[in-house]
């Protein structure tokens, strides 16, 4: 059978058991295949008006629809709901018109497209020394340029085997490292594989354009350079020998390895056969698919070898895993929607492996975890290097988006390998030049703690180029800038991150804190990274409750504004009458005030916000000399339920003059957290608003619902209101230099010291008379203050 396997949607979209109901009914209407040759010598299959389409399924239903139509898969990756691409034989497209469904013609000859390739690949023979890069590669030109490589290079270069194929071929590669950088035996190493999927041919030519550029480039670019001494870099161009042999012989489109799987079918994706999660979402169990995932996880001699190659090399921290087309860069998971462990430091590497490939030649590639950037797929090369072997693994889609599909013109070769190159030179100089754990403050670094009170920072530790040693992270800290840090209690957080326990000093004291956390090789990481010696620091301010309104009682609120036009469910006081979109009780206490009161057992619809907005306003909240001051609140807010879900948005403003002017304080909604009902906690400060807002004795804070939205439920309320003014009761005290709450010798003796590194350095810590220079007036300056504080209300 000379074209691909015919193909099955994704197994999100299908029941298995409904889809092999429908494989069975559908049999008597495949799609014609390519005329059989009756010759001696193999003929290679034909593709004559063949044709690329692009169709956006929206639905399972059309997901059916294509199938039995007999549209097969193509891209790499599969298809699924969302834009998906086919291959459709000339009756194909004819039942897709019959059955009116709207395909745009991506490719209108497929045919033409490999005639093209083919006279092209004949050409550049006959042309008299033509390079390398010039045209696509045999399995034995690669084979043997491997060995020109070794032969030309020998002290950077060897070969290296994974294993044989099915039908017995070497799955062999390249081993590259410079005589710089750690010890050999040390180094990181990075390895990219290619053409897993047979008739992805650029992928074996860029990966092969790599190699040569870390060994011809590394007398000459020190960027190189440096990446071939830090790493070792492993290549292994064609993972699937047999099916890549398949393609120059006998079928270009060929995509699976070559089992026979007894069943009239042949070909497993190996890229659906890997053991992590094998024989989930977006994997077939038929063998006529081209997502076929094999009889079982490892079934396969190709994936067999590159796991134990893998296992065999276990400083691998770099894997990725190279296909084509679509222009992608598909980080874990595949499997599942679900976060990655590790979704922060892909989140950074993703952006910046994106923006290096797209800085080369302008090209638009998508990066993002595979699972919501694309579709899913289980059984892939990139979850398993990730989540059983510990590498940053990914999935790469080269070029193009579908103009030509796999048949990309081998003048593409050089461009495309330069722009991979660029993303992965990108990710393995971002791992050398950053520290080997990621450790953030999820929720920011606090710039103040609440006075004399234990606080708790959270933070988290990550996977960087190294993993963390569990229980290793730690917390130190210590009142003022001086005296031993102290290591924090720290409890772990359900979301993986941990929350340390500190205890503030008195206010307008600092607070000092670094983080610390070891490797599982012992490597020791701080945050800031010098710790102890620069530290983060916070200040301790009081928090007194300024302002508080549960509404228990009428308080001074006020309903409307003239910007206000909704013709229902304005806000009112009270204890709500719960519907599917609406409370059916106060967060606390026994009222709040929310959008429109229905009756018991009214609809769903009942007196939710219709057709304009409607806002609450607070009475004039005074923060008259507060340095800084922090709103709460409890809200509930739905707008997912009714006609027109997920349309509009629940804003909350506040205003330092009385309601003349308004600075946003947040959005919630259209779509994501907090647009489905529920109580949830809310809170900012005004220094962290956009702009930031001065606290002044004119506060007011607003909320406003609209339906905007034809036939969209909108219901918000809100409770538990609080305003915390932050700041200390009495000025600093000028003496208290250290900020440890104390008026002490060690204050003046600290000044000095920095007075004298301002007088060396040029910066101007000390100039307390704000006159831009550090002079001796700003010590006679300080110690009168220092004498003043001893005597006075913050005297030591
Ligand atoms: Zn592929």
């Amino acid at each position: 059978m000379p074209c691909s396997p015919r193909p099955r949607p994704a197994a999100t979209a299908l029941a298995a058991a409904a889809a092999l109901a429908l494989l069975v009914t559908i049999t008597g209407a495949r799609a014609q295949q390519p005329p059989a040759h009756t010759a001696n010598a193999p003929q290679p299959a034909r593709f004559d008006g063949y044709q690329v389409v692009r169709v956006v399924n929206r639905s399972p239903d059309d997901l059916l629809r294509m199938m039995r139509a007999g549209a097969e898969v193509w891209d790499c990756h599969g298809v699924g709901i969302g834009p998906s691409r086919y291959l459709v034989s000339p009756d194909a497209q004819a039942r897709l018109k019959a059955a009116g469904v709207q395909a745009q013609v991506l490719i209108r000859d497929v045919q033409a497209l490999i005639d093209r390739e083919r006279d092209q690949v004949a050409q550049a023979r006959e042309l008299r020394g033509p390079g390398y890069f010039s045209t696509y590669r045999t399995y034995a030109e690669i084979s043997a340029f491997i060995d020109s490589l070794v032969a030309t290079y020998p002290a950077m270069a060897s070969r290296v085997s994974a294993g044989p194929s099915l039908q017995g071929r070497d799955i062999f590669g390249i081993r590259i490292t410079g005589p710089g950088g750690p010890p050999a035996g040390a180094k990181p190493q990075v390895l990219l594989n290619s053409l897993q999927h047979a008739r992805e041919w650029i992928t074996g030519a860029t990966s092969m354009w790599i190699a040569n550029q870390l060994l011809a480039s590394y007398a000459t670019d020190s960027r190189v350079r440096r990446l071939a001494d830090q790493y070792e870099w492993i290549i292994i161009p064609v993972v699937n020998p047999d099916g890549y042999v398949y393609t120059w012989s006998t079928n270009r489109l060929w995509r699976k390895n070559r089992r026979d799987n007894g069943n009239g079918t042949t070909g497993v994706d190996t890229n659906r056969n890997w053991g992590y999660q094998w024989g989930g979402e977006g994997a077939s169990a038929l063998g006529s698919d081209e997502t076929y995932r094999g009889a079982g996880p490892f079934s396969e001699p190709e994936t067999q070898a590159m796991r134990d190659f893998i296992l065999a090399n276990p400083r691998i921290v770099i894997a990725v895993d190279i296909h084509s087309y679509s222009q992608l860069i598909l980080s874990p998971w595949s499997y599942t929607a679900a976060p990655c462990p590790d979704a922060s430091i892909f989140d950074i590497l993703n952006a910046g492996f994106e923006a290096a490939v797209e800085s080369v030649h302008g090209m638009n590639y998508t990066a993002g975890p595979t699972y919501t950037t694309i579709y899913p797929a289980s059984g892939a090369a990139g979850d398993w290097t990730y989540g059983a072997a510990g590498a940053l693994g990914w999935g790469m889609e080269l070029r193009d988006t579908g103009q030509n599909g796999f048949t990309l013109p081998a003048d593409q070769i050089v461009p495309t390998s330069e722009e991979t190159w660029a993303g992965l030179a990108w990710v393995a100089d971002w791992l050398l030049d950053n520290p080997p754990l990621l450790i953030t403050f999820p929720r920011g670094v606090p710039a103040s703690v609440a006075a004399a009170a234990q606080n708790t920072i959270v933070f988290s530790v990550q996977r960087a180029f190294l993993r963390p040693a569990p229980g290793t992270a730690a917390l130190f800290w210590r009142v003022g800038r001086s005296g031993p840090f102290q290591q924090a209690a720290v409890s772990s957080q359900a979301d993986g991150s941990l929350a340390a326990a500190v205890t503030a000093g008195p206010c307008n004291s600092v607070l000092q804190f670094y983080v610390e956390a070891q490797s599982t090789t012992g490597q020791v990481v701080r945050f800031p990274s010098a710790g102890p010696a620069a530290p983060l620091e916070a200040v301790a301010l009081q928090s007194p409750v300024v302002f508080a309104d549960g509404f228990e009682t009428a308080g001074a609120w006020t309903v409307g504004s003239p910007q206000d036009n909704a013709t229902s469910g304005q806000w009112v006081r009270g204890t709500p009458i719960g519907t599917a979109a609406q409370p059916a009780a106060a967060h606390s206490g026994a009222a709040c005030s929310f959008t429109g009161q229905g009756s018991p057992g009214g609809a769903l619809g009942e007196a939710d916000v219709d057709n304009g907005q409607t806002t609450l306003t607070s009475p004039l909240i005074n923060l008259a000399g507060a340095p800084d001051a922090a709103f709460s609140y409890w809200r509930w807010y739905s707008n997912n339920a009714g006609a027109a879900p997920g349309a509009d948005t629940f804003v909350v403003d506040v205003s330092a003059d009385g309601g003349a002017s308004w600075t946003r304080a947040e959005t919630v909604g259209p779509a994501g957290p907090g647009t489905t009902g529920g109580w949830i906690q809310a809170s900012w400060r005004l220094s962290a608003l956009s702009p930031p807002v001065t606290p002044t004795s004119q506060m007011k804070v607003r909320f406003i619902a609209s339906d905007l939205g034809a036939g969209s439920i909108i219901e918000a309320a809100v409770d538990d209101f609080e305003v915390r003014s932050f700041g200390c009761p009495l000025p600093p005290c000028p003496g208290d230099w250290n900020r440890d709450g104390a008026v002490v010798p060690a204050d003046v003796a600290e000044f000095i010291s920095a007075w004298v590194a301002d007088l060396q350095n040029g910066t101007l810590v000390t100039d307390v008379n704000g006159d831009l220079a550090v002079t001796p007036a700003d010590v006679a300056l300080f110690v009168n203050a220092w004498n003043a504080s001893l005597s006075g209300a913050c005297g030591g």
